[in-house]
């Protein structure tokens, strides 16, 4: 445990590395991933990345395999998702980020994406988790790895242990809220788990407003709320038409919202020193 411990110390310091161009997280800079929930055709995910491109941002979401609490909800394009989502991220100069929500389709997504993100569903997947670190250490992809919303910051921390057990990858932590007594937000946005997980580790740590809150006029000040709070990005969902989504379209921005929110978060990163990218 101690020999990880340092171990991780050392790798975290590494990851922090304002030399490392092809990270995720970059010192002095607040990483924004933004896309759509779900991939949901060819020319929605490009019009998505085309405003992502213009906002000078350099990461798109976007859901392939979508891991929904109804098994009669939209279950994703699967791999002709994927495909759109490596197209549409070379063509504009984008990188990409997915979900991956099972041991099965960890190399096919690892070879279509730059970024492989574990759900909250399964923070505690270790069989996952630990497949996930092993691919993503073999073809050099990054890893996101959501909080379980009912975890713990101690049961998060130790689950990247699984992830990084037998391989040098670069992880980087999200906060998507947890479950509480609350309901007018769909989760708690736990925004002292930033502060926090900057105390216990080296790992960077974003926050993912959309999932937390639920809903879109509630995203843009806990954004920024994040950012405050010393979050090292953000993960956004964006939506070329919030109402006709196909998936948690009452919480995903409109593109004139995500204009809106580049042009506040510029303000207070100028602030605390740091670029957008
Ligand atoms: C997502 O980011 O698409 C997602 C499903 O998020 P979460 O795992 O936080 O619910
Ligand atoms: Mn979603």
């Amino acid at each position: 445990m101690e020999d990880k411990k340092e171990k991780n110390k050392k790798r975290d310091s590494d990851i922090n590395n304002p030399e490392s161009e092809d990270n995720l997280i970059k010192e002095g800079y607040v990483t924004i991933i933004a896309g759509p929930c779900a991939i949901e055709s060819y020319e929605q995910l490009d019009a998505c990345a085309r405003i992502i491109k213009e906002l000078g941002l350099t990461y798109m979401r976007g859901g392939a395999y979508k891991p929904r609490t109804s098994p009669y909800s939209f279950q994703g394009l699967k791999e002709e998702g994927l495909k759109y989502l490596r197209e549409i991220g070379e063509k504009y100069g984008l990188k990409t980020v997915t979900e991956v929500t099972d041991t099965e389709n960890v190399e096919i997504i690892a070879d279509n994406v730059d970024v492989l993100q574990i759900g909250t569903r399964n923070m505690s997947n270790f069989a996952l988790l630990e497949k996930i670190g092993r691919v993503a250490g073999k073809k050099n992809k990054k890893v996101i790895l959501k909080r379980g919303w009912a975890s713990s910051i101690k049961e998060w921390l130790l689950a990247v242990e699984y992830i990084t057990s037998n391989t040098d990858v670069e992880v980087v932590l999200c906060e998507r809220g947890i479950r509480t007594f609350e309901t007018s937000t769909r989760f708690t946005l736990d925004l002292s788990a930033v502060p926090v997980i900057k105390k216990l580790s080296k790992l960077p740590i974003i926050v993912d407003p959309s999932h937390a809150v639920g809903q879109s006029d509630l995203v843009i000040p806990m954004s920024r709320a994040a950012i405050a709070a010393g979050a090292d990005g953000l993960l956004i969902e964006s939506h070329i038409n919030p109402p006709r989504a196909l998936c948690d379209g009452q919480q995903q921005l409109s593109s004139d919202e995500l204009k809106e929110l580049i042009r506040q978060l510029k303000n207070i990163t100028g602030v605390i020193g740091k670029k957008i990218r």
